[in-house]
């Protein structure tokens, strides 16, 4: 007691040694020592994506998360784009895009990016093998979430620039989700449009002719990515039909900036991927209608909520 009274005075002469409270902890730092691995979910051209255990108890029972890190050869050139994909995720709130759960850094290792934890993966992993309990009244319900969270995604003024099926993810049997903003870019209002420089690796089988002959992206270029998304959800992402392989086949075998000329020329001829098997030519029309030439003539997202609602009443 004694030692606490003069404790209390010495700390009354000289403030400054007074304890300062302890901050709150972040509930968005995540410290590196806590995160097991469990195993490899998948990787991209950038990084790849780990499910972890983030258990500070130690036994075991702490929540799984998403965790995504820039593979380690590409860490020096793209650490600035994954910074940009967190500060962009951390933004958006949206029951149909993947929620932001924080980050790891520490120094001396990379930097790391927690997202929520989808276990059904992709609808690239998910699509095939779940056909049977997956109709067509199920699909049209994908679409529409994509939809939405691409019409918000728009509303904040970003282009994805990657909407594939391979960066939608399944949240459940009924609920599908935006996932990977790698690419994601912020667009000024009055612009309206975002120029890249660096198209190497670019999913060009995804994109439209303004992004591949001109390098700029619009709302509307990523309207064209949803009709190519749309074509892979009606194929169930089979392989044997993906978009890669049908559009192969109609350029025929070219390499490198050939396979973009070549693409470019087949889609100014007014060609594009066939209508998939049993997918209903008023669905196949709505397609067409992403894959309009000019964006200014494209149907946007609000058309497309409107039109598959209408079709599942
Ligand atoms: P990249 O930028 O390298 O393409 P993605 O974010 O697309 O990385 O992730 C790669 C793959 O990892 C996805 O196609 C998916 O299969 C898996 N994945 C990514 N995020 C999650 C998640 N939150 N939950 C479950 N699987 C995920
Ligand atoms: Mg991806």
């Amino acid at each position: 007691r004694a030692i606490v009274r003069d404790i209390d005075m010495l700390e009354e002469q000289n403030p400054s040694i007074k304890p300062v409270p302890t901050p709150e902890v972040d509930p968005t730092m995540f410290e590196k020592r806590f995160l097991k691995k469990v195993l490899k979910l998948g990787e991209g051209h950038f990084g790849k994506v780990e499910l972890c255990r983030y258990d500070p108890r130690g036994d075991g029972t702490g929540e799984l998360v998403a965790v995504k890190s820039l593979k380690p050869e590409r860490r020096d050139e793209q650490n600035s784009d994954l910074w940009c994909e967190i500060d962009i995720l951390r933004k958006l709130y949206h029951e149909n895009i993947v929620k932001y759960k924080g980050i790891c850094c520490e120094e001396g290792s990379a930097m790391k990016l927690i997202m929520e934890y989808l276990p059904a993966g992709s609808l690239k992993e998910y699509l095939p093998q779940n056909k049977a309990k997956t109709g067509l009244k199920m699909l049209l319900r994908y679409a529409v979430q994509i939809c939405k969270g691409m019409e918000y995604l728009g509303s904040q003024n970003y282009i994805h620039r990657d909407l594939a099926a391979r960066n939608v993810l399944v949240e459940n049997q009924n609920t599908v989700k935006i996932g990977d903003f790698g690419l994601t870019k912020s667009i000024k209002e009055s612009k309206g449009y975002y120029t890249v420089k660096d198209d190497l690796e670019s999913p060009v089988f995804w994109y439209a002719p303004e992004c591949l002959v001109h390098c700029k992206f619009y709302k509307a270029s990523d309207v064209w990515s949803f009709g190519v998304t749309m074509y892979e959800l009606l194929t169930y992402c089979e392989s044997a039909c993906n978009p890669v392989e049908e559009f192969r086949k109609m350029i025929g075998p070219a390499q490198g900036q050939m396979t973009l000329t070549k693409l470019v020329n087949v889609l100014e001829e007014g060609r594009r991927l066939p209508c998939p098997t049993n997918c209903p030519l008023v669905v196949y029309a709505e397609m067409k209608k992403c894959w309009e030439s000019t964006p200014e003539r494209r149907i946007g997202f609000k058309g497309l909520i409107t039109v598959f609602e209408q079709m599942l009443t």
